[in-house]
């Protein structure tokens, strides 16, 4: 089989003729149809993601095939940019009705990802979170979430341009990052920040409510800044991390999230796909993804 491999940390990937994949016990071959990118798939291949996986690998988390010609999407840690991946038979995820192969290729990540967090958080009806990069993959995922929680969504992005989707999406507000301080300011404040750029806590911590939380997922702006306990304590706020892998084992906890979302995915809830690259073209998809203009998921086709 073709597949895309890391030879190298921070390397352009190489196309490689490897050998099919044997399934383990427990394991089933996936005939990978289309692959879905995500931030932590590039921060895989710098080094730079919570768990080290060293080289060479084929990166690639989520995607969607065929196993024995029936369509299954799948989150494996790694392997997916490949014409096939051998995957453990518990990792598969139904592909609900009305989900084109591209499409049901950028939702496991994401929405699984926003729902535990906005439960996570404790979000209740009627609240207001804000959802920062809303333009992107999990961006657009989670307003859509939060508005199926009956949530309040303040979205924000770092180009104007990519702000009408989020509105088109549900989102009752919309600022640009440096028009949010104003905005949150005007809205008496936010309960819930979903955090994903990482950098600014507290300028995140400052836009929250008494009593408000912030979940921290992800910090694509690559820096990370210490944080004072005090300015937790004399708001009585709540900073919490959330990292969706190791949640993946807490059955109970997945159902909950697939009952409440295979529902509706194909219906009110509808994976945004910004751009969709032939799998010769892995590389250039990568380049998409890190390019702040896209919108939603980027997906490889095989
Ligand atoms: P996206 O499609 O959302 O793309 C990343 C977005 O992040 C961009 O659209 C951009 O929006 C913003 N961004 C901020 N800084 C940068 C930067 N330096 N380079 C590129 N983009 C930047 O990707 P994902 O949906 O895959 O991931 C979004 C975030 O969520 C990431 O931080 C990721 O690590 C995190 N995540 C965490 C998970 C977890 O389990 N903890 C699971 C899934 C995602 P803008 O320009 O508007 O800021």
């Amino acid at each position: 089989m073709r597949a895309w491999v890391q030879e190298r940390l921070r390397e352009p990937l190489v196309l490689k003729e490897l050998p099919d994949p044997t399934p383990g016990p427990g394991e089933v071959v996936l005939e990978v149809e289309a692959v879905g990118l995500n931030f932590a798939d590039h921060l895989m291949r710098l080094g730079g993601y919570l768990t080290r996986i060293h080289p060479p690998f084929v990166p690639g988390m989520e995607a969607v095939g065929r196993v024995g010609g029936e369509r299954f999407a799948a989150l494996v840690g790694h392997g997916a940019l490949a014409e096939q991946v051998a995957v453990p038979r518990e990792a598969l995820l139904p592909v609900p009705e009305g989900l084109s192969p591209e499409e049901a290729a950028a939702y496991p990540v994401s929405f699984l990802t926003t729902y535990l967090a906005l439960r996570r958080a404790g979000a209740r009806p009627g609240e207001r979170v804000l959802v920062q990069a809303a333009g992107g993959a999990l961006g657009t995922a989670a307003v859509q979430v939060a508005r199926a929680l009956g949530l309040r969504v303040l979205a924000a992005a770092s180009r104007p341009e990519n702000l009408p989707l989020a509105q088109t999406l549900g989102a009752e507000e919309v600022a640009t990052y440096e028009a949010l301080p104003e905005k949150a300011k005007a809205l008496g404040g936010v309960d819930v920040v979903l955090e994903v750029r990482g950098k600014d806590l507290e300028g995140s911590l400052s836009l929250l409510r008494p009593g408000g939380r912030l979940v921290y997922i992800g910090a694509a702006e690559g820096e990370v800044t210490p944080l004072n306990p005090l300015r937790l304590m004399r708001r009585n706020l709540t900073v919490m991390g959330f990292w969706l892998a190791p949640l993946l084992r807490e059955e109970a906890l997945v159902q909950e999230a697939l009952k409440f979302l295979l529902p509706r995915l194909g219906q009110e809830l509808k994976p945004v796909v910004g751009a969709v690259f032939p799998f010769l073209e892995a590389e250039a998809a990568f380049q998409a993804l890190l390019d702040r203009g896209h919108v939603g998921k980027i997906v490889v086709r095989l």
